[in-house]
């Protein structure tokens, strides 16, 4: 706490900084937890890194960072090399999981830290840290303590903090995980309106679909140390280029079908697009949830609804077509059939992601 930051503040720059991460490789004591990642976030993108626990993305943030080394390979803040380059000389805001308020500052004073430690003058100092906590919806809490906060007031006082500097890039651990579901989509959202207003690059660590989906301009999809796949969050979700991916952004149908001359044909089913350019042979097709419709069609598959949920604009059901198959379906509510039922449902999706069986 008592160290001096010396990263110059640029107070005219305008945020959005290009970030490239090529080759890293993190090796911690013989388990490699970045297996050669190479990838990009344009000048004020938010790129969410998404994965399952353990695939390297609080790895990746904190080597962006410099809370970790790199074994090999470049990450550069807007062509600056910064590998080997303190923490505190690389001019990124950083808001964690974890509250992590100092507890006997004010909120004013937490949010003024960042820039006392670069020497700015009090009157500068209070006037930015008090417009950042504007910025945050917080304008009346500056006088009181991190225990006198709600968690999502808490994490809004480490965005103000992190970005009171007037950092080059905006990195971002799990900062909603600790918060309860309502706070967490409103904060979600608010986040993501400061991000736009500043414009400036961000990279958001989160192990939840729905959340990387609703916050990113683009997704990068870990896996085991790697980049599975990136894109918008439409691409991943429409055209997911492995079934890791299929199966770990949204809901999907796995359905046996088979590739004749490039096209998919699914059972009970015309045949359709696939994404990409498969073999012709057996494959696994994903189908979405709502690409999946209850039918008149005799040629249809039949089945017994198996499980009906509620959830206001749609409703989700599941299907048991034939022992072990399970179809969920997401339909408007009122063309819902009752659990028991004997029905027809049949496939209508544009194109789908396939990989060979
Ligand atoms: P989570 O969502 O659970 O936080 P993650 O995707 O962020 O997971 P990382 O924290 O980046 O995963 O960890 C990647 C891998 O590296 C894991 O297998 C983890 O056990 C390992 N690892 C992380 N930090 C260390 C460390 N300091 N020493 C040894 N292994 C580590």
């Amino acid at each position: 706490m008592t160290a001096t930051l010396t990263a110059p503040i640029d107070v005219d720059r305008r945020a959005g900084a290009a970030v490239e991460f090529r080759s890293v490789v993190k090796d911690f004591s013989g388990h490699r937890a970045l297996d050669g990642v190479s990838l990009s976030l344009r000048p004020g993108e938010l790129l969410a890194v998404l994965g399952p626990s353990g695939c390297g993305k609080t790895t990746a943030l904190r080597g962006l960072a410099g809370l970790e080394s790199v074994t090999s390979g470049s990450i550069t803040i807007d062509g600056d090399d910064v590998v080997g380059v303190p923490t505190h000389r690389r001019d990124v805001g950083m808001v964690f999981q974890a509250y992590s308020l100092f507890p006997h500052l004010t909120v004013l004073q937490n949010v003024e830290f960042g820039l006392r430690m670069r020497r700015v003058g009090r009157t500068e100092r209070t006037s930015r840290a008090r417009s950042m906590l504007e910025l945050v919806g917080l304008g009346d809490l500056g006088e009181r303590y991190a225990h006198q906060l709600s968690g999502g007031q808490q994490q809004r006082v480490a965005l103000a903090r992190a970005l009171v500097t007037r950092p080059r890039v905006l990195l971002l651990d799990e900062p909603l995980s600790a918060l309860d579901a309502k706070v967490r989509v409103h904060l979600r959202d608010e986040i993501r309106r400061i991000q736009r207003e500043l414009a400036i690059t961000t990279m958001f660590v989160t192990h939840d679909q729905e959340e990387a989906l609703a916050v990113a301009d683009r997704v990068a999809v870990m896996r085991a140390g790697s980049i599975e796949q990136i894109g918008t969050p439409e691409e991943l979700y429409r055209e997911p280029s492995s079934a890791f991916v299929a199966e770990f952004v949204g809901t999907s149908n796995r359905v046996r079908a088979e590739v004749v001359d490039g096209r998919v044909r699914l059972p009970g089913c015309r045949e359709i697009e696939a994404v990409g350019s498969p073999a012709d042979g057996a494959v696994w097709a994903w189908v979405r949830p709502e690409d999946v419709v209850f039918t008149d069609d005799p040629h249809a598959i039949a089945g017994t609804v198996e499980s009906v949920s509620f959830r206001g604009a749609v409703s989700r059901t599941t299907v048991r077509t034939d022992p072990g198959t399970v179809l969920t379906l997401d339909h408007r509510p009122e063309v819902g059939r009752p659990i028991g039922t004997e029905v027809l449902v049949s496939f209508v999706p544009t194109a789908v992601a396939v990989v060979p069986v």
